[in-house]
């Protein structure tokens, strides 16, 4: 076996390598991407969290506005201690 025959059997190989992946990333981005527009980010709830509990806090109809932040809250225990933490400081100032 010459060089230019490995070459050529490494490239071909990259090759038909590269191409199998590049379609199951492809694929995956856009799992990705699926996943990504049905559930909101932690930065996203952190935007809008303090609108939320003061909704909670006044009509106590934030889960039917919000229902996105009040789904995330649920599987998120880092931003639902935010929210409970700031429900506790609303809850206190509006009884004053
Ligand atoms: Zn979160």
């Amino acid at each position: 076996m010459n060089l230019r025959t490995i070459i050529q059997k490494i490239r071909n190989g990259f090759n038909h390598h590269e191409e199998v992946p590049n379609e199951a990333v492809l694929g995956f981005l856009r799992v990705l991407e699926s996943v990504h527009e049905e559930e909101a980010s932690c930065d996203e709830i952190y935007a809008k969290i303090d609108e939320y509990v003061e909704r909670e806090v006044d009509n106590k109809d934030a889960a039917q506005l919000m229902p996105v932040i009040r789904e995330h809250l649920d599987q998120c225990p880092d931003c639902c201690e935010e929210y409970e933490a700031l429900l506790d400081v609303l809850e206190k100032t509006s009884k004053k």
